[in-house]
């Protein structure tokens, strides 16, 4: 769109095309977007001419029924689908722009290798919105990321709500080691990341190629949700704790020094006291680097919403949130310092309040000082200061 001559504005009154990209996980997330195109209604009174667009999992199969609902809503983007958009702001959709989508100038992108999901979790929306689990041809993500490269991508990130699943769909059964082996060797390319592995699909195979692969960077994001078995049961997550942590401890073994990062959800049906200390001494003993916590959200038409009453007050959600995100920024905060007086590699993504920011292989946020102009090159930081969430340091070279 910048390269059609937009500029993004931060006043929705001053917008040509207004973009709202949706969320369906959370009833808070879908109620926001509600309300947020509710309040352009007057807006497109004033200025007809304003688009607005829906993006993300709101946009589902259902289309009439949306347009019926939001008829001021001139276009429906379904997750991932930008080319309506472009055609709009004037660009031709070729297949190159297509599939850098709206990121031409970050040095990192996100790949799409698998849609949907197959698991059915109780509390889940997605298998509902996304549908089943559809892998891409391992061809065709291999000429999207070449793509990519050529137009001075750096780093990947392979998405999937369950990635580590990828290929059972396809013929041969490509699976995503099969996959990173395959990526790993493209010239120019400098990390690969895969977001979200479900613990149950993590197996040897792919542990043993992050730990041989160069370019795939040694940090996984491996949901737990909860930290008592009788949970994860009516969850339906189809692991134990004792497996979730025997995992962990294969992958610190096979792959030293690797960032974990997990989900974890507070105040499921039923959740005792009990069961939610099992949470935080799960988050004790494991130490991640970091822990999304969302408090249990009761979607419609999922298994623990017809099943289980949503018994837990909202106060005593938000308390268990609170406590989860206290104890977190304790570990982080002692797992950050100990980086400190060590030199990193950073890939350098952009600029934020006069200061260059970028991240390490494991994922984290590092800012650091310099004259030059060091968009997506590789530099050498060395840790000066650290917070639980971001890290700040002196630029060493620049690799
Ligand atoms: N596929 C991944 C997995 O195996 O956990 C995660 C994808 S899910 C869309 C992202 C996160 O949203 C989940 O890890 C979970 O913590 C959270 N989430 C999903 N449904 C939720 C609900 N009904 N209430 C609260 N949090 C929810
Ligand atoms: Fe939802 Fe993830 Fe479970 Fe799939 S695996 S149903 S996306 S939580």
């Amino acid at each position: 769109m910048e390269q059609s001559g937009y500029r993004a504005t931060t006043i929705v009154e001053e917008a040509d095309i207004v973009v709202i990209n949706s969320c369906v996980v959370r009833q808070s997330a879908e109620d926001r977007v509600i309300s947020r195109l509710g309040s352009l209604i007057p807006l497109k009174r004033v200025n007809p001419d304003m688009v607005v667009a829906l993006a993300g999992c709101m946009v589902d199969s259902e289309l009439d029924r949306l347009k019926e609902r939001f008829p001021h809503v001139n276009l429906f983007l379904k997750p991932g689908e930008s080319t309506e958009l472009l055609e709009l702001a004037g660009i031709r959709a070729v297949e190159a722009v297509q599939d850098i989508g709206l990121r031409t100038f970050s040095p990192t992108a996100f790949v799409t290798i698998i849609e949907g999901c197959d698991n059915f979790c109780s509390y889940c929306i997605v298998p509902y919105r996304r549908g089943r689990e559809r892998s891409r041809h391992p061809t065709e993500i291999n000429s999207q990321v070449r793509g990519l490269v050529e137009c001075g991508v750096k780093e990947v990130t392979l998405l999937g709500q369950n990635v580590n699943s990828y290929g059972h769909d396809l013929s041969g059964r490509p699976d995503l080691a099969d996959l990173l082996y395959e990526l790993n060797p493209i010239k120019g390319l400098e990390r690969i990341r895969y977001l979200t592995s479900h613990p149950k699909d993590m197996d040897e195979k792919l542990i043993k190629a992050m730990a041989s692969l160069d370019k795939v960077c040694e940090s996984i994001s491996l949901p737990a949700q909860a930290g008592d078995n009788g949970i994860l049961r009516a969850m339906g997550r189809g692991y134990t704790i004792e497996n979730y942590c025997a995992l962990i401890e294969r992958i610190r073994i096979g792959i030293p020094g690797a960032a974990l990062s997990t989900d974890v959800i507070v105040g499921f049906p039923g959740e005792t006291e009990e069961q939610f200390q099992g949470t935080l001494d799960l988050l004790s003993d494991i130490r991640f680097d970091t822990v999304h916590v969302a408090a249990y959200s009761p979607r419609p038409g999922t298994l623990a919403s017809r099943k289980f009453e949503d018994n837990i007050p909202l106060f005593e959600k938000k308390r268990r949130l609170r406590e989860v995100e206290e104890l977190q920024s304790g570990i982080a905060a002692e797992i950050n310092a100990r980086l400190t007086g060590q030199t990193v590699e950073i890939l350098v993504e952009g600029e934020k309040k006069g200061r260059w920011w970028g991240r390490t292989r494991t994922g984290k946020l590092v800012f650091f000082d310099s004259d030059a102009d060091l968009p997506g090159q590789l530099v050498e930081v060395e840790i000066e200061k650290t917070s639980p969430w971001s890290l700040q340091g002196l630029l060493r070279r620049v690799i």
